[in-house]
């Protein structure tokens, strides 16, 4: 078994599958990464050391750390103890052993021999507490933090900035790179292998294996019969075999972010974009996306409220809408006023219907609003 040091920070990418694996140091309550919760630093269970890698979507961790408000405690608190191995050499070794127990830095830890032990929560928020107060690492942090929200912001052009409109976004983060000296820095801080190998995710597969070698002289993986009966056994996980796929490791936090925003740029499906709303950042799938769909209010997501106000902004600055709204309420008055006669009825149902159809066909740019305004013309 390899030894490396755990505060190392290790990204391993599957070939298509938008999968990270991080070998560092995060700190669970329950199930819940502590990046994610809204105020860690009143929970009362306790903290977990959580020393397994962490197969999430790709970019997760970006996401998180350009939107955490780092100027307050309750913020930092979270990014101080996911990411406590950028702090963990500083601390004083009495107390590092405090949050580390047994743990040794130094060894790679499997599935099976996993050792498990519970954080002094209070001892975490004693120097969380130092470093958040420490202006120089704040200011460094912050500082960090806004090179990567304007280096996103650059590359998904989320300013709307008309000279780079028509560059994709890996043109966009290819000039990025060549013009900022700090980013094209991270961009040398790691380590990439690569083996041409495959990486088994079926337990009773390795078991399998692990028994036949035990018990048989034969060697079960030059056994053709073995292996298709193997792969082709039922199970729910899916495919048994992947490639491998790049690893990459850094002693650098930001040069993780770095490596994981170079891929995410690159993989064409995801793009970061800003909120137009709440300003937080969000991954989507479409390029024009506008809002995410976070709680504007209680009953309300930012998309909701983002395409509402839009419409109403729309509406009053397009004259043809006051017209269609005017002839829309004096239809409905006729109908009201004259209950018994039939035409209103159906003549106001027909040109409801005819016009949202009309109003379909301009928001999909299939209609202008000039032949609407003909329309409504002829039609009232
Ligand atoms: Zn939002």
């Amino acid at each position: 078994m390899p030894l490396t040091a755990l505060s190392s920070i290790e990204v391993s990418l599957y070939n298509t599958r938008a999968n990270e694996i991080n070998r560092f140091l995060t700190i669970n309550t329950a199930n819940s990464n502590l990046l994610f919760c809204k105020n860690a630093t009143s929970i009362k269970s306790d903290l977990l050391i959580n020393y397994n890698y962490n197969n999430i979507h790709l970019g997760e961790y970006l996401i998180a750390f350009l939107n955490l408000d780092l100027t307050k405690f309750n913020d930092f608190f979270n990014y101080f103890c996911t990411f406590i191995f950028e702090y963990i050499e500083d601390i004083p070794e009495k107390d590092r052993n405090k949050i580390l127990s047994n743990l040794n830095l130094h060894t790679k830890y499997f599935d099976i021999e996993e050792p498990k032990h519970i954080v002094d929560s209070e001892v975490l928020k004693k120097y969380s507490k130092q470093y958040f107060e420490n202006k120089e690492e704040q200011d460094y942090l912050l500082k960090m933090q806004q090179l990567f929200r304007d280096s996103v912001d650059y590359i998904y052009n989320n300013n709307k900035d008309k000279k780079l409109e028509k560059l994709s976004t890996y043109e966009r983060f290819y000039i990025l790179q060549n013009i900022n000296k700090e980013i094209r820095e991270f961009s040398k801080k790691y380590m990439c292998h690569y083996d041409l190998e495959f990486s088994l995710h079926d337990k009773n597969f390795m078991l399998n294996i692990l028994e036949n070698i035990t018990n048989k002289s034969k060697n079960p993986l030059s056994d053709e019969d073995f292996l298709i009966n193997n792969l082709l056994e039922r199970n729910q996980i899916g495919n048994k075999v992947y490639g491998v796929g790049p690893i990459f490791k850094t002693l650098d936090i930001y040069a993780y972010f770095y490596i994981v925003l170079y891929h995410i740029t690159l993989n064409k499906y995801e793009y970061i974009k800003k909120c137009n709303v709440c300003g937080h950042y969000f991954l989507s799938k479409k390029e024009t996306t506008l809002y995410c769909n976070n709680k504007y209010t209680d009953k309300i997501t930012c998309k909701e409220y983002g395409i509402k106000t839009s419409q109403k902004r729309k509406e009053n600055e397009e004259p043809v809408y006051g017209k269609y709204r005017q002839i829309y309420a004096k239809k409905a008055m006729a109908v009201k006023r004259n209950p018994d006669i039939e035409y209103y009825k159906t003549n106001y149902e027909k040109w409801k219907k005819e016009a949202k159809e009309f109003i379909s066909d301009i928001k999909s740019s299939k209609k202008t609003y000039d032949e609407f305004d003909e329309w409504l013309d002829i039609s009232k």
